[in-house]
């Protein structure tokens, strides 16, 4: 793709081998990965890929959250308002929900049924304690109870009058769906709900739903997700602001140990785009953040597929009959860096001719001049 990319195999630490080189397949290097963490790196890709991973993974896995509560009893100092609040930004476990729940808006119950719903409820008092040694009330006492059209547990799996579609919820339902994240593990501290005195008491119901954090955080699998790309500043992409030296005031990170250092008699080649992406995530506990990886790389495939059927339906083309080179572009094509870096510069050159032709002087920038017509026109 560019010199600057060839040149990174001479990593730093000798160990480990960075997945590189002048393609547009996607290589990943896990370098870490734990059930609520992983680090790993992303190559082969254009960061257009790397951000829709990203985002994908923040924002389109979904998850179980508290999302209506009910209120028996509320004596504590917490008005409903914020209980209920506290209560919906609880990780819940939702391990395989993408498969073992509906959307309740899919479903055809009224009010949330086993199939779309998780049922808990919440219920302490601190009636008999004694005065001055308030109780704090956690996410380790929301108990989950059964929602309403529960399968009746048999020896002989679920009853026979339920669909196809019931039967698979049903196969891929998690045993411990729903339970707050921590909940019983003795390594893991509690979240803190409130705190009661003697004579307080609180008893909720709450209905935790199946959805992506695009409508709510409280949905999201990942607590963070980033990704740090070209930790020389190679590129230039960055302008640090400093007292008096940039080197000093700015220490490289950690990610800098894969790369190799820029020689500062080389001229700058603007060409350059980013290759490697080293990104972090880290999960609240609802999924296994391997899970989410892969949840994102099939949303995204999903995505994708329906974005092609959306344009052949609007351009009438089917991709049997696309020729060479024209209509739907592979992903990868049209993305590699040249076209990339290219893409830069006939931006520069689009805007000083547009000013051009619509004043009828100023004269064109490079790239587009002579052609009487602005990029966006033509
Ligand atoms: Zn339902």
């Amino acid at each position: 793709m560019n010199g600057y990319a060839e040149e990174q195999p001479q990593a730093a630490q000798e160990q480990i081998q960075i997945p590189q080189g002048p393609t547009n397949q996607p290589n990943i290097l896990v370098r870490n990965l734990n059930r609520d963490e992983t680090t790993f790196h992303l190559s082969g890709v254009d960061m257009a890929y790397a951000n829709s991973l990203r985002r994908t993974m923040m924002a389109d896995v979904p998850t179980l959250a508290i999302d209506q509560v009910s209120f028996y009893q509320n004596t504590s100092p917490i008005p409903d308002e914020m209980l209920a609040h506290r209560l919906g930004m609880v990780p819940l476990i939702s391990r395989d929900v993408g498969k073992g729940l509906r959307y309740t808006r899919d479903c055809d119950c009224d009010e949330g049924c086993y199939y779309c719903m998780v049922t808990l409820r919440l219920k302490v008092s601190a009636v008999n304690r004694e005065y001055g040694s308030p109780m704090a009330v956690t996410s380790d006492m929301l108990e989950v109870i059964p929602s309403p059209n529960t399968p009746q547990q048999s020896p002989y799996g679920p009853p026979p009058d339920i669909g196809e579609e019931e039967r698979e919820l049903i196969a891929h339902h998690d045993p411990e769906l729903g339970v707050p994240v921590g909940k019983g593990d003795p390594t893991a501290s509690p979240i803190q709900l409130a705190r009661i005195s003697r004579g307080q008491e609180i008893e909720v119901v709450c209905k935790a739903y199946k959805g992506i954090a695009k409508h709510h955080a409280k949905w999201s699998p990942l607590s963070a997700v980033a990704y740090e790309y070209d930790p020389y500043n190679k590129l230039r992409h960055t302008d640090y602001w400093f007292e008096t030296d940039a080197a000093a005031e700015w220490p490289l990170s950690a990610n800098a140990n894969f790369e190799t250092p820029p020689n500062p008699n080389e001229p700058f080649d603007f060409n350059a785009v980013p290759s490697t992406y080293y990104m972090t995530a880290e999960s609240v506990g609802s999924v296994p953040v391997r899970s989410v990886f892969e949840q994102a790389c099939d949303i995204m495939v999903e995505n994708l597929a329906q974005v092609i059927l959306a344009v052949q339906q609007e351009t009438g083309v089917d991709e049997d009959e696309i020729g060479e080179g024209e209509g739907i572009v592979e992903p990868g094509m049209g993305m590699n860096g040249g076209e990339y870096g290219g893409g830069y510069d006939q931006n520069g050159g689009g805007y000083d001719q547009w000013n051009g032709g619509g004043g009828g002087g100023g004269g064109g920038g490079p790239g587009w001049a002579g052609t009487g017509m602005s990029p966006l026109r033509r």
